[in-house]
C-alpha cells in the first residue's frame, strides 16, 4: 500500500547503551535533579544547565554538555544514563504525510508513535505502556497482553525522537497510542510536568489530550490536579449492556459512575469532555443507540468523536457504510449533542493502534 522507499528500516543502527544499575536522568524533574546535584556538591545553577541539555537541546550524551567541567561529565556518566529510543520502522502515508513509527526501548520492547500533519501544526500520538491490560475487544493493543508501563523518559523520548526525525516542533500531543495512561498514572503526571516546563520542551498543556477507557478513581484524582488538558473518554457504547461486552473495564466502573466523574472533571477544569465512539456495524451503530447515547449525554459539556472502527483481523469487527455513520451523527445532532466524524489520517499505512508492533513481534517470533 505504501511507497516502498517510504519504509525505513533502521535495524542496522544498533543503539544500545549502558543503563543497567544507573539512574534515568531524563525522568527527573528539575527539583529532583537540583537535589541530587546538591548532594554531589555541585553549585545550584548546574541543575538547570543539565535539564536544558536534556529537554530543550535534547542531547543524547553527557559529552555534548559543553558548559560542564569534564570531571563532572565523567561523574554523571558513571551515575546516570540518558535514555534514547531507536526508530526501527517508519511508514509514511502518501495520502497525507502521516508518519507512523515503531520505536525500540532500552530493553528491546517496542512501542508505536504517530506524527500527524495538520494546518495548525504537527500532532503526535504517543504510547504510555508496552501492551495493555484493559482488554477492549476491538483493540489490537491488548491482544498480546501487558508487559510494562513506560518510564517518564520513554514517553518524553517519543516526542523528542519524532521532533528530531521530522525536523519540526510538535505542537499537539495526544496520549492515545498503546496502553492506558491512567494505569501508568504517576509516570504520566510527571511526564506532563516535565513536558510543559518552561525550562524543557515548554508545551502548553492546553495542546494536550489524554484518552482513557474510564478508570473512574483516577479521573477524580486527575480532575483535582486542574491541569486544563482535554480529557477524552473511550465510551464506544450507549449503555452498560453493550459496553460491558466490548470493554471489560465497564464491569468495574459502569457508565453512570463514569459520566459522574466526567461531570466532575468539567466542574474542576472547565474543559468539555471529548467522547470517543468507534462505530462497529451491528454492535453499537443503530439509530436507537444514537438516541440512547444522546439522552445520556444531555446537558453535558461534551463533544462526541465518531470513529469508523478500524478492523483488526483477529477481532472480526466491521465498520458500517458512510451513510450509516452519517445517519448516526445526524441523530445525535438532532438531539442537541455535538458530534463529528473523525477524519482518517494515514489510511494507507494502517495507523490503527497496536498493529505495527504486533506484526513486528510476530515476525520476531
Ligand atoms: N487506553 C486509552 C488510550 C489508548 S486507545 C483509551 O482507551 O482511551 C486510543 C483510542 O483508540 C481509544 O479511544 C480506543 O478505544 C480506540 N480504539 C482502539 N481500537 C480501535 C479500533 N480498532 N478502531 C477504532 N478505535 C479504536
Amino acid at each position: 500500500m505504501y511507497e516502498k522507499g517510504a519504509v525505513i528500516d533502521l535495524e542496522q543502527h544498533e543503539q544500545q547503551f549502558d543503563w543497567k544499575g544507573k539512574i534515568d536522568i531524563k525522568s527527573l524533574e528539575l527539583e529532583e535533579l537540583n537535589r541530587q546535584l546538591a548532594e554531589m556538591g555541585q553549585p545550584k545553577f548546574r541543575g538547570k544547565q543539565i535539564y536544558s541539555w536534556l529537554h530543550e537541546k535534547r542531547v543524547t550524551s553527557f559529552d555534548e554538555m559543553s558548559n560542564l567541567p569534564a570531571a563532572l561529565r565523567q561523574q554523571l556518566m558513571e551515575r546516570y544514563y540518558i535514555n534514547r529510543l531507536c526508530i526501527i520502522k517508519k511508514l509514511v502515508s502518501k495520502i497525507d504525510g502521516t508518519q507512523k513509527y515503531l520505536l525500540r526501548l532500552k530493553d528491546n520492547n517496542c512501542v508505536e508513535a504517530v506524527l500527524m500533519r495538520y494546518k495548525y501544526g504537527n500532532s503526535v500520538c504517543i504510547s504510555t505502556q508496552v501492551g495493555c491490560r484493559m482488554g477492549c475487544k476491538f483493540c489490537a493493543s491488548t491482544l498480546a497482553g501487558w508487559i510494562r508501563s513506560l518510564d517518564v523518559s520513554e514517553m518524553l523520548d517519543e516526542i523528542y525522537t519524532l521532533t528530531q526525525d521530522s525536523g519540526e516542533r510538535v505542537s499537539n500531543v495526544v496520549l492515545m497510542g498503546i496502553g492506558e495512561p491512567l494505569d501508568n498514572y504517576d509516570n504520566v503526571m510527571k511526564f506532563l510536568r516535565i513536558l510543559s516546563s518552561p525550562e524543557g520542551y515548554n508545551l502548553s498543556l492546553r495542546h494536550l489530550s489524554l484518552s482513557t477507557c474510564g478508570l473512574v478513581d483516577k479521573i477524580y484524582e486527575f480532575a483535582d490536579q486542574k491541569l486544563g488538558l482535554t480529557l477524552s473518554i473511550s465510551l464506544h457504547a450507549p449503555n452498560d449492556e453493550i459496553r460491558s461486552q466490548t470493554m471489560p473495564v465497564n464491569k468495574r466502573y459502569p457508565m453512570e459512575e463514569l459520566l459522574k466523574a466526567c461531570r466532575y472533571y468539567f466542574k474542576q477544569t472547565g474543559r468539555r469532555i471529548s467522547f470517543e465512539y468507534a462505530l462497529i456495524e451491528g454492535v453499537n451503530d443503530e439509530l436507537r443507540h444514537a438516541n440512547e447515547l444522546a439522552d445520556r449525554l444531555k446537558g453535558m459539556a461534551a463533544h462526541v468523536n465518531l470513529i469508523p472502527v478500524n478492523p483488526v483481523k483477529e477481532r472480526g469487527f466491521k465498520r458500517g457504510s458512510r451513510q450509516r455513520i452519517e445517519a448516526f451523527q445526524k441523530a445525535l445532532e438532532a438531539r442537541g449533542v455535538n458530534a463529528t466524524v473523525r477524519r482518517e489520517l494515514g489510511a494507507d499505512i494502517n495507523a490503527a493502534c497496536g498493529q505495527l508492533r504486533r506484526e513486528y513481534d510476530q515476525q520476531q517470533g
